[in-house]
């Protein structure tokens, strides 16, 4: 393959953070989204120094440091236990240690600066270019047809376009997202309303038993505002029904009031008046472990939340995307001087592993956080996190190069 003109459908996290790093690579994209202009989800994301350390390679994150909540833990509290003591403190960066605090910062902050860099750069974006489905996909190049029924050729397409991705449907035409019967109801409320005692850490999470945990986390340059939020059990339904949910605010503000009177005073605080304008409702799918990323051409790739969507517990989903990203625009420049089939199966091996991993985490952190009637001491121990927050990506594919010329 010579230097290929991509396709990337998708701009959301990764389609967009995607144009910039193979821009950064001399390669030329253009990123086509389904809707008609770019869309504010809500809420806000966190960020920890793994995918910082690529958004800093990319010339993001000293754009976007300053516009959000810098921190370095979370704080793990247990309430049936002596109301509220610190049962755990969890890193999600740290300056010395990791080189980057983490950065918990509103999505479409950083969508609008990610937006600003593609125009900055020249790459082209076009709205309302629905992608439809794969009609050929050969040695040579692949051709897609879009919603209106045209078609159009490129030589790499790039399905960024998430967890329910139509470009997946190539690969994997029966595949389903799974429900996980949870979904995070979260809102947002001045940080003031807290009456946090001096000195109180947030992020913060009180743990019960019987109700569940209840999350408190800054948001906002300077933490004024903060996300509540609790996880309710729910039947999986149609892209209709969650709108539903959604629409039916006071249920929500009523579900987050349930039972504050069981947690600490800043939890009652926090839940006294509910603004339903930043309530979110946040279904948790995943994608299950797939083996092909790419088609058997090669020409067709997907990654981020399309390629796997991982459950919330570690907070790594676009942390993983980004990674995915950096590796991919990293190899694909090597193109015509190694074998894309194998920088592609390279690629998918590692973040594949690296997934795995997080999934490990993942249930290794849910684990410490049942009550701790139910843990071993061992899974109590301190949790080195060093494998998640310090690889060096570049080094990586460097190192896998010169193995290859070797
Ligand atoms: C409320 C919430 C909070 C979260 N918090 C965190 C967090 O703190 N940390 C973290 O790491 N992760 C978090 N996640 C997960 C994270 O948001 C996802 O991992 C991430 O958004 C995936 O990015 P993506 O670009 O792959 O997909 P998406 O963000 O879903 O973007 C896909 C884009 O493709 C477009 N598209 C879809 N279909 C088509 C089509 N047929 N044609 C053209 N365009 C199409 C969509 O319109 C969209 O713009 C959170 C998710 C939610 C919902």
């Amino acid at each position: 393959m010579s230097r290929p003109q991509v396709a990337i459908i998708g701009a959301g996290l990764s389609g967009l953070s995607l144009a910039l790093a193979l821009k950064r690579q001399k390669i030329s994209c253009t990123v086509y989204e389904g809707r008609a202009a770019s869309f504010n989800i809500g809420g806000a994301v966190m960020l920890s120094p793994n995918a910082l350390k690529v958004l800093d390679a990319l010339g993001v994150y000293s754009r976007v440091r300053a516009k959000g909540f810098n921190f370095e833990t979370l704080e793990y509290r247990d309430v049936d236990e002596d109301l509220g003591r610190v049962r755990e403190v969890y890193e999600f960066g740290g300056e010395q240690k990791y080189g980057y605090k983490a950065l918990r910062i509103y999505r479409h902050v950083l969508i609008d600066e990610l937006l600003a860099m593609l125009a900055e750069n020249g790459i082209s974006l076009k709205y309302s270019m629905k992608f439809k489905c794969v009609v050929k996909d050969t040695d040579k190049q692949v051709t897609w047809e879009w919603a209106d029924g045209t078609q159009q050729s490129a030589s790499l397409l790039i399905g960024a376009d998430g967890i329910h991705s139509t470009v997946r449907k190539y690969l994997y035409p029966d595949l389903a997202p799974t429900f996980i019967g949870m979904a995070g109801i979260t809102a947002a409320v001045p940080t003031s309303q807290l009456k946090l005692p001096d000195g109180y850490h947030i992020p913060v999470t009180f743990m019960t038993k019987k109700y569940g945990a209840f999350v408190i986390a800054p948001q906002e340059v300077d933490g004024s505002e903060v996300l509540i939020g609790k996880q309710k059990r729910l039947e999986d339904r149609g892209k209709e029904e969650w709108a539903a949910v959604l629409a039916d605010k006071q249920s929500l503000v009523e579900f987050l009031q349930q039972n504050a009177e069981e947690f600490p005073e800043i939890v009652q605080n926090a839940v006294t008046h509910i603004p339903t304008d930043k309530i979110n409702v946040w279904p948790f799918y995943i994608v299950p472990k797939l083996e092909k990323w790419t088609s058997p051409s090669r020409r067709v790739v997907m990654l981020g939340d399309a390629a796997h969507a991982i459950p919330p517990s570690a907070g790594q989903g676009i942390n993983q995307a980004f990674e995915d990203v950096y590796m991919f625009s990293l190899l694909l420049a090597q193109a015509g001087k190694v074998a894309m089939e194998k920088a592609l199966t390279f690629w998918q091996q590692y973040r594949q592993e690296r997934i795995e991993q997080i999934m490990a985490l993942n249930k290794q952190i849910d684990l410490r956080r049942m009550p701790s009637d139910e843990k071993t001491k061992d899974e109590m121990e301190d949790m080195n996190l060093e494998w998640l927050y310090l690889p060096d990506f570049k080094a990586v594919v460097d190192n896998w190069l010169a193995d290859q010329t070797a």
